[in-house]
């Protein structure tokens, strides 16, 4: 996000215009300028919402949530069949969009398009019988008939990150929305004109007004305050922030979600294929300059195969192509803000004082736009220094040899994240898999495989997220059970002129045959 003075009111980008009027925001609490990390030009101002605002905006949603959650399922999934073809239509738009205001390279904002029309088409085919009521047995089959209902929350309050700002609002909202919740969305600000656009198409598609609304300004001002009125809060983001955000949850005793940092290890093991490796790294850590949760960071590489996968790796990083601007050339575009290209260089600088060797890169690139960085690969980096445990968030990746498998499943293991893990095996990695403390493991893959795996659980363990996302818990969590048992005859209760020691025998036998039949 800019201030006004760092870009002109003029320089304002048609993909922008007529956005500001779906912010939730009648008593604005200032404005919120958002220009282009490619050149600094001015995408579009946008009113930020006061506290009064957001409350305000829970509140409708609130009520709208009700006429909603009475709708049948099967109605509720008709605007996210729209939805996705909207998406589709409008490409090309959105994607300039999501470039303006991110500066990533147009190849890396073309996923957000493949993964939000993917995950609206598996909650219309799925959704729905993830929601349905479910017979539930009990101790006493004949006597007692059991039902657990799926009830939605009512409002859930979805704050997200800059760095897809397509995926994580939609893979967020739409369960929310489809098990009849209702959703107040905080984007982050420097992505809120992408979200938006987001609101405008589902608003198209048939999710009525009231029902999500989007709340536009600061964490600590307008994402408190939703962390203040939401029934239920989704929160994806850094660990420091939603351990922040989990504790206010907790005092006010509502459920959340989190899906936060992360430091991905990648194990190269001695009988991995070093070619199909170094092909998959490159893309792995530099995908969207890096600023991925799911992106590597560390690689752990056999002795064996240390020469023949470092020279395959760095040939395919050298050949990677970083430029700015709405086109397909780049296969690296530009950090999101100077804040993000200081931390990015301050790793690197304090790992090379300390001793570290540059392997390519490390330099910013200010000939092709402020916040361009050169993906950059080390090695004899030590514990001494920031990035070795410290998530980075950039182009940035760490190479470690290792002697054996032993040394490289403790070293991923070693890190208070536990987000995500590749290893590259032709035969052990599922064995490897199970020992490493990640939410997902990526078996001869970086990330894609489990990302895109939608009916898979998606999150982090240790510092890395609370929940999951995608498949039916990514759906189910958006709601409360219901339990609902219907007695058909007697209650389970001593009969008149039944003796208690003759009532006790009774029931003892009865457990017996009982125990048998579970
Ligand atoms: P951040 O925690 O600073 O901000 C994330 C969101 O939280 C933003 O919308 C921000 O405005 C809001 N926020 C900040 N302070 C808040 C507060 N006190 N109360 C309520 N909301 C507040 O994160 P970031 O640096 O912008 O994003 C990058 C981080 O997100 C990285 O750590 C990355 O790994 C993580 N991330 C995780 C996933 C995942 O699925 N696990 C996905 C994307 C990003």
């Amino acid at each position: 996000m800019s201030t006004p003075h760092a870009a002109q009111r003029h320089d304002a980008q048609p993909q922008a215009q007529g956005l500001a009027d779906l912010v939730s925001s009648t008593h604005r609490a200032g404005e919120v300028w958002v220009s282009s990390p490619f050149d600094g030009t001015l995408v579009g101002t946008l009113p930020a919402s006061s506290d009064e605002d957001v409350h305000s905006a829970v509140a409708a949603a609130r009520d709208a949530h009700q006429e909603w959650a009475a709708r049948p399922v099967a109605e509720r999934v008709a605007p996210l069949l729209e939805f996705r073809e909207l998406v589709l239509q409008h490409s090309e738009e959105l994607l300039d969009l999501v470039q303006l205001e991110t500066g990533k390279a147009r190849s890396s904002a073309l996923e957000e398009i493949a993964d939000i029309v993917l995950w609206s088409s598996y909650l219309v085919h799925h959704g729905p019988r993830a929601l349905r009521s479910q017979r539930r047995s009990s101790a006493f089959p004949l006597l007692t008939r059991t039902t657990e209902h799926h009830k939605p929350i009512g409002v859930v309050g979805v704050i997200t990150p800059w760095n897809y700002p397509l995926t994580l609002p939609v893979t967020d909202s739409l369960p929310a929305l489809l098990a009849g919740n209702a959703v107040v969305l905080k984007p982050d600000e420097q992505t809120s004109h992408t979200a938006l656009r987001l609101l405008s198409l589902l608003r198209h598609a048939g999710i009525p007004e009231d029902l999500m609304q989007i709340v536009v300004g600061s964490g600590p001002e307008a994402g408190a305050a939703l962390v203040d009125c939401a029934d239920y809060l989704m929160f994806t983001g850094s660990s420091a922030t939603g351990a922040r955000v989990a504790a206010r949850c907790a005092e006010r005793l509502i459920g959340f979600s989190g899906e936060l940092g992360g430091k991905n290890p990648m194990l190269i093991l001695d009988d991995a294929d070093t070619s199909r490796a170094a092909a998959t790294a490159a893309q792995s850590c530099f995908s969207n300059a890096g600023q991925l949760c799911v992106s590597i960071e560390r690689i752990y590489i056999h002795d064996s195969v240390w020469e023949e996968f470092t020279t395959r790796f760095l040939r395919r990083v050298s050949q990677l192509k970083l430029a700015p601007g709405l086109t397909w050339q780049a296969d690296v575009g530009s950090l999101i803000s100077e804040q993000q290209l200081k931390v990015v260089a301050e790793h690197v600088e304090d790992a090379v004082e300390k001793g570290a060797t540059v392997l390519t890169g490390g330099k910013p690139r200010p000939d092709l736009g402020p916040f361009f960085y050169e993906p950059t690969v080390l090695t004899d980096v030590t514990e001494q220094m920031a990035l070795h445990s410290t998530e980075t968030f950039g182009p940035v990746v760490s190479l470690y040899r290792v002697t054996s498998e032993e040394e490289a499943i403790a070293a991923a293991n070693d890190s208070p994240y536990g987000l995500n893990a590749s290893v590259f095996s032709a035969k052990r990695g599922p064995a490897v898999a199970r020992r490493l403390q990640t939410g997902s493991v990526n078996i001869n893959d970086g990330y894609a495989a489990s990302w895109i795996s939608l009916d898979a659980p998606m999150g982090g363990m240790k510092r890395s997220g609370v929940g999951r996302r995608h498949g039916t818990q990514g759906i189910l969590k958006y709601t409360e059970s219901q339990t609902v048992a219907r007695q058909r005859f007697a209650s389970v209760a001593r009969p008149a002129g039944v003796g208690r020691r003759l009532w006790a025998q009774m029931m003892l036998r009865g457990i017996n045959v009982l125990k048998r039949l579970r």
